[in-house]
This record gives structure tokens, sequence and C-alpha cells, in this order.
């Protein structure tokens, strides 16, 4: 997401309902003006939340937008440890303002696809469910979900779902070895993933450079970071390095796959991936 800057200027928001759904997820409401919706099942919003000891958060946090009715935006969110976004959401209140900003999404399912298979962990949960809420009729859904516990399970309507229990993703997720585990429908189709940024990479060398998926018959989206404090020290203090590795990944590959293969290629190099 280091390449999706925010909006500068968020929409302003208040909070209207708050509800645990699992012990891992709380469902926030928001009410008020926000960004145009962008009608894509992944889309996903930046929101600036208020900070424990006063103020907003500025960098903001990206979360799915679960649902959009008018003025009203639903977000599920994961209650993780530690975290700027996670410590809110385990205290918000109705009442709470928010800003909203960046809206953005990822997902491309070519318009013949007869099949979609979603792979990913709790925090790629809303989106999944949204997509395969969302997807036509002729449109088979297989889910693969990590997620801590059997209590975390939230139905995913019109999907053959298999739920895999995870305590504790940033000890290590098993998006990839799921990955590996799935024998994906033949014909035309599209496979999403969505979790931790390292365990993501693996599934998408996977269905790259192992099974040799076309690009634009899948997508790989990094939603967050394991020990992202020190990531994103890491990325400050080496922000040329970042931007000159996509620069040159946009310049120099065909496709956005290559692309991201040159990207992750030299940051490897670099020792910043
Ligand atoms: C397009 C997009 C859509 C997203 N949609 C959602 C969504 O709908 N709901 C949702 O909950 N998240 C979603 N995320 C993920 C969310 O943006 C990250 O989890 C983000 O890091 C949370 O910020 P934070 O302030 O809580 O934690 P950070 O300050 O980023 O991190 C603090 C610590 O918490 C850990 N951490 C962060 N996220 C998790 C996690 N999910 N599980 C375990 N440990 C974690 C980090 O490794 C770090 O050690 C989405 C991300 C993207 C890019």
């Amino acid at each position: 997401m280091t390449r999706d800057e925010p909006d500068i200027q968020p929409y302003e928001v208040e909070v209207v309902g708050v509800r645990p759904l699992t012990p891992s997820i709380v469902r926030i409401e928001v009410q008020g003006a926000a960004p145009e919706p962008l009608g894509v099942p992944d889309e996903g919003c930046v929101l600036h939340v208020p900070l424990a000891g006063g103020g907003r958060d500025t960098d903001g946090r990206w979360y799915t937008v679960r649902a959009c009715n008018g003025s009203r935006h639903t977000f599920d969110i994961v209650t993780h440890e530690g975290g700027i976004g996670a410590s809110w959401a385990r205290r918000a209140t109705v009442g709470d303002r928010i800003g909203i900003s960046g809206r953005q999404s990822w997902f491309k399912r070519p318009a013949d696809a007869r099949w979609q298979v979603l792979i990913g962990d709790i925090a790629g949960l809303p989106a999944i469910s949204r997509i395969a809420e969302e997807a036509p009729a002729g449109v088979a859904t297989t889910a693969v979900v990590e997620v801590p516990t059997a209590a975390d399970r939230l139905p995913i309507e019109r999907a053959a779902t298999t739920w895999v229990h995870n305590p504790d993703p940033a000890a290590g997720s098993r998006l990839e070895e799921l990955a590996r585990g799935i024998d994906l429908p033949v014909g035309s189709g599209y496979v999403y993933v969505a979790g931790e940024a390292a365990a993501t990479r693996g599934v998408r060398k996977y269905l790259r450079h192992e099974l040799g998926m076309a690009a634009g018959t899948y997508g790989v989206v990094g939603y967050w970071r394991v020990d992202a404090e020190r990531w994103r020290r890491r990325y400050e203090s080496s922000v040329e390095v970042y931007e000159k590795a996509w620069e040159h990944a946009e310049q120099a590959g065909r496709d956005e796959e290559e692309s991201a293969d040159i990207y992750e290629a030299d940051l490897a190099k670099a020792g910043l991936l």
C-alpha cells in the first residue's frame, strides 16, 4: 500500500454504531460525507481515527468498505494487539469523529470468469465476504480464510468456505500453504488474495511462477505487515530507494505483474523487502 498515498484532506464522519461481531472483529458504522463509492467489492478507504492521547492519526489506516448505503458506511475492524487502528476499534464509541480519505480497489475479475477463489486472513475477510456476496449468478465462489479462532468465522454468503484457525498470524500466516492446497477449477476464473504482506508475496510467486497464471487472472494485495512499526521506520529512512525501485518497476515491467516482480527483486537486492 505504500504505492497508494491517501488523499490529503479527509472527509469528516461520525460513528453511529459500534458492535463486536466476533472476539476479534468490531463492526463500526459511520455517517457523513465520504469519498464516492467505487462500486468494486474490495474497495478500501483510509480511516484517520482518534488517538488515545488526543488528536487524530494523520497517516491513516486502510479498511474495506464492508457496506455502503448512501452516507452510511460499515467497516469491520480486527482488534489485534497494538496498532492505532485496532486500539481505537477496541475503545470506539458512538459519537467519535473520524476522517476518511483515499478510496481504492484492486479486485479485477475478468468479465468471462465462471469461478473465483478467494484466499485471505481475517483482515481480508470483509473484502472476501463482499466479493462473494456481490458476485454475478454465473460465478462460483470458493473461499479459504485464516481466522484466529472458530468463534471468528463469520459465514460468507454464496461461497463454499474452508476455515483455518491460526491464533497468531503475526508468528506465521498459513496463506501460502493454503493456496498450495487448492485445486483451482478449470476454465476462465480469478484468484484474489488478501492478507499479511510476506504471506501474500509467497502466494503471488506460487500463482505466477509455479502455476504460470497469466497477469489479469489473479490479484494479490498485502493488507498488513508483521512488525509494521519496524517496517515504517525502514521505509522512512530509505524512502528514495523504495521510490526509485517503484519507478524502475513501472518503466521496465510490461504489465502489473512483471512490475511487481521487478519491484520485489530491487527491494530484495537492497535488503528492504
Ligand atoms: C486495501 C486494504 C483493506 C483492508 N481492510 C481491512 C479491514 O476491512 N479490516 C481490518 O481489520 N483490516 C484491514 N486492512 C488491514 C489494516 O489496514 C492493517 O491491519 C493495519 O496495519 C491496521 O493498523 P493498526 O494501526 O491497527 O496497526 P499497525 O500500526 O499497522 O501495526 C501495529 C502492530 O499490529 C500488527 N498488525 C497489524 N495488522 C494486523 C492484523 N490484521 N493481524 C495481526 N496483527 C496485525 C503489526 O504487525 C504491528 O506489529 C486492510 C488493508 C488494506 C491495504
